[in-house]
């Protein structure tokens, strides 16, 4: 067990009886210390979209006689600022996620809808890469939680899945329930992830390959925001993954029964 460091306050309450208050800090401490390195790391993120940002308003200011210049800066300055608005917006997804133990919108969720509107919402992101992304699996399956939270965890690993796949391949996103845990497993056949890497891509703004990351305009917060959403649902993430052969991404969240009003009907018995 990890060693524990606690704090202690003795209070005399008689001659012969001394309270002694014991609390862990550890934990406090742990919070403390996530909180600060945070925002340490946060800053150190936005510093370079910001940056080229205000270099590029610049730049164009300063070409402003030669039209076909501004039009190439101004193209780059606006890619910036939509990676700088989606790293400010998981930015804030995480820390929201991070910050409390609720769920704000709980209720049951068809998990194949989720897994759906996940797959639509990376349809041009697919199609630009030359990826086809091919859904399957069971229907009806239902967790308990919220929905939007649950997107965004399987749209993250899907968005990944085709980032990091070669043109001309597939991804697969399946759904399957075994003893009562519904599993979405995201597979591609892309470049796959080290092993020593396997367990550190789920940390926030931590990249296998920082230069490749960058250039699938990745902000590094796309697991972190995986797993903080599905541990925030009771589940758990695994990943298998072989460099050169790709890797398989499972979400595993506790089932629960589908909603009465969703039941398939009972074929009539008089
Ligand atoms: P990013 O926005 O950089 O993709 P993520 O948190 O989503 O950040 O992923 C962290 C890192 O994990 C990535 O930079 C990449 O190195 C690695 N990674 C994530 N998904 C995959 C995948 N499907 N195949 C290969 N590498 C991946």
């Amino acid at each position: 067990a990890e060693p524990r460091l606690v704090a202690a306050r003795a209070t005399r309450i008689s001659p012969r009886l001394t309270l002694l208050v014991l609390h862990d800090i550890t934990e406090r401490e742990r919070v403390e210390q996530m909180r600060r390195d945070f925002v340490a790391n946060t800053s150190h993120e936005l510093k370079t979209p910001v940056g080229a940002v205000s270099l590029l308003a610049e730049a164009i200011e300063s070409a402003a006689d030669d039209p076909p210049q501004v039009r190439i800066f101004a193209t780059r300055l606006s890619a910036e600022a939509s990676r700088l608005a989606q790293l400010t917006s998981r930015i804030l997804n995480l820390s929201r996620l991070q910050a409390s133990d609720e769920l704000t919108d709980e209720r049951d969720v068809a998990i194949d809808e989720v897994v759906a509107s996940a797959v639509d919402a990376n349809a041009i992101l697919a199609d630009s890469a030359g990826v086809s992304v091919v859904r399957g699996g069971e229907r009806g399956l239902y967790v308990r939680g919220d929905a939007q939270v649950l997107g965004e965890a399987v749209g993250n690993l899907i968005a990944n899945a085709i980032a990091y796949s070669p043109r001309g391949s597939k991804v697969g996103v399946g759904i399957t329930l075994t003893d009562a845990v519904v599993e979405i497993a995201v597979t591609d056949r892309g470049i796959g992830i080290a092993e020593g890497d396997q367990e550190r891509v789920f940390e926030r703004f931590y990249r296998a390959d920082p230069a490749r990351a960058r250039r699938t305009g990745g902000t590094g917060l796309g697991l972190a925001i995986v797993k903080h959403a599905v541990q925030r649902h009771g589940g758990e993430v695994r990943l298998w993954s072989r460099p050169g052969r790709g890797s398989t991404f499972t979400i595993r969240l506790p089932a629960v029964d589908a909603p009465v009003d969703d039941r398939p009907e009972r074929p009539d018995r008089r």
